[in-house]
Formats: C-alpha cells, structure tokens, sequence
C-alpha cells in the first residue's frame, strides 16, 4: 500500500513537473513577441531624499501584460527573459524609454534603470547606453544605472571596465538589493558607486526590531558615506519604518509610503508646467 501511494506521488510529482516546462514554454514564447507586440511598459518608482522627502529620481521599473497570461510579475519574467538573452533587446527598449521619458521631466530629476548581467556582460552595452543618451538628448548626468552583485562573481574584470566606461559618459551607478547576494567589500574599493540599494530584507528586518538587521543598516551607512557614496533604502512601507531609516542616517528612501510604481502619464502630471495637457494642470 505505501509502495502505491509512493508510485502516486511520483506519478503527480513528474505530471506537475511536465505542466511548470509546458507553462515555461509557453510563456517564453509569448515573450519573444511582447516588444513588438507592444506588450512592455515602464513604471516609474519616486525616490525621495530621507530630509526634505523631495524626488529626486524615479527607478524605471519594467512591465509585462499578455493577451493570453494577463499581468506577469518581473520576479517571474525577467528571469526568463534573463536565460533567453531576450533581456538584451528587452533591456535596450527599456534604455531608450526611459531616457526619453525623462526628457519629460524637472532636469533636477534623475532616473534609473535596472541591468542584469546578460546586458552588462554582452557586447557593446557602453555603445547602446551612448546611443540611448544621443537619440533622446539626456544630460548623462540624469541617468544612474543599477546593477546587483552578481555580476561581479560572473565577470569581475568585464563588469568593471563596463562600467567604467559608464561613468566615464558622466553617468552614475547603483549596487542594488546590497547584502541580498555573496557581498565582498573588494569592489566597493574599486569601483565608484554613487549609491548603495539597501535590500527592504534589511528595512522590514530592522523594522520589527531584528538587531542584525539595524547593525548591518548602520555599518552599510558608516561604510558608505566614509568611501562618499549615498545610500537608498528600499522598500519602506509605511511612516515608521521611514523614521527609522532616517535615523540610522539613509540618505535617500524607496518604498510605497513615499510612491508605488506609476504608469509615465501619472508622472508627467506630478510636473504640470511641462504637461499643459493633463487632467491636473
Ligand atoms: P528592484 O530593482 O530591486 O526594484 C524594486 C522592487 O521593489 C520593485 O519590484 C518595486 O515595485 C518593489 N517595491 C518598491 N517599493 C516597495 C515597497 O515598499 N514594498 C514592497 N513590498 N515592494 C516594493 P518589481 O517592479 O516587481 O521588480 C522586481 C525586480 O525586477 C526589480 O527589483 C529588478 O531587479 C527587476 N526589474 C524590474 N524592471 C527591470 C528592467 O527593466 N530590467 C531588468 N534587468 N530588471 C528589472
Ligand atoms: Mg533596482
Ligand atoms: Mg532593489
Ligand atoms: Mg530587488
């Protein structure tokens, strides 16, 4: 009898299994049309300065809405696209709008835009974001590019020189969700990035009191601002947790209490004397 019941298991284990690969399938395929198919937007994210709560960014971030799958979340998406290298066009599109959108905006206002590593780590990825910076007209010093640790494991040596030819353009780079992957202190030294992305892990963490979490938050900000670098906590949520970010000394804020993600229409009405055509102006 438990023999049976074990075949059964396994029976429903291989048949789920064979139903994740068809849905992966599936939505891969979808995928590789979304771009031309007009499928993709970018949502804009504010970020606001801990003191005077005033934006001072927006993050692009991206979304995917299919006929046939309906909203797909990016912690789904990105991920595929990232093993389909589709995330190179993908991510190209994503440059272009969001250098273009922000044109729209108060040139005191920066915005950002994430990179996995399939864009960082391929060819040419300095030429697309001069190109990105040239067809729009964008100040280079309005656009900060946000990277994750990982690919320093993957390719320290090109991921360095990428990137500093970024800079070079008069851009500014961000290490995203800090402390979430194999941290090394090693390319903080050699490397200047402008802010570091304190993962909302760390803000919830503190949040309810968790003590790693707040001397972690307190020596990522010591460390930062000693090697000149800002800090952005993310994630925060509601008036507490901004309190607390404030006082352990976090430069910038990221989070639902201060924003959600917004279609680009509801920004560009934050900034009425640019848009003489919307509904608030
Ligand atoms: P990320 O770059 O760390 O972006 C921040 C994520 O946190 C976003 O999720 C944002 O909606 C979410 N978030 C912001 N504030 C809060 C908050 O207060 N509470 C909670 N619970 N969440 C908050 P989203 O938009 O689902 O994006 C997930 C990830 O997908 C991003 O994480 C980024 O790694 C990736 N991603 C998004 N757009 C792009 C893109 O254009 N290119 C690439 N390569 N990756 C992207
Ligand atoms: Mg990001
Ligand atoms: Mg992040
Ligand atoms: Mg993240």
């Amino acid at each position: 009898r438990a023999k049976d019941a074990g075949r059964g298991c396994h029976v429903a284990f291989e048949h789920s299994l064979h139903q994740d690969a068809e849905e992966r399938r599936k939505l891969e395929l979808s995928l590789r049309h979304a771009l031309e198919r007009n499928e993709l937007s970018l949502n804009y994210q504010p970020v606001v300065d801990a003191q005077s709560e005033d934006v001072v960014s927006f993050e692009a971030l991206l979304r995917w809405i299919s006929p046939e799958h309906g909203s797909i979340s990016p912690a789904k998406f990105i991920p595929l696209a990232e093993e389909t290298r589709l995330i190179v066009p993908i991510g190209e599109w994503v440059l272009r709008e969001a250098c273009k959108e922000a044109m729209r905006w108060p040139d005191h206002i920066k915005v950002a835009v994430n990179v996995s590593g399939e864009q960082l780590l391929g060819s040419h990825f300095a030429s697309t974001v001069v190109s990105a910076l040239s067809s729009s007209g964008l100040d280079p010093r309005r656009l900060e590019i946000e990277v994750t640790e990982s690919i320093f494991l993957r390719d320290d040596v090109m991921a360095r020189a990428t990137l500093e030819e970024i800079i070079a353009l008069g851009c500014s780079i961000a290490l995203d969700d800090f402390g979430t992957g194999y941290s090394s202190l090693g390319y903080l030294r050699k490397l200047r990035f402008s802010t570091i992305k304190v993962d909302r892990s760390f803000v919830q963490g503190a949040a309810k009191g968790n003590v790693e979490c707040l001397a972690i938050i307190r020596a990522v900000v010591a460390m930062a601002s000693s090697l000149d670098m800002s800090t952005t906590a993310e994630g925060v949520e509601n008036g507490l947790e901004a309190q607390l970010i404030r006082e352990l000394g976090c430069k910038k804020i990221q989070g639902y209490h201060f924003g959600r993600p917004m279609a680009a229409e509801d920004v560009q009405c934050l900034f009425p004397i640019r848009a003489a055509d919307c509904s608030l102006a």
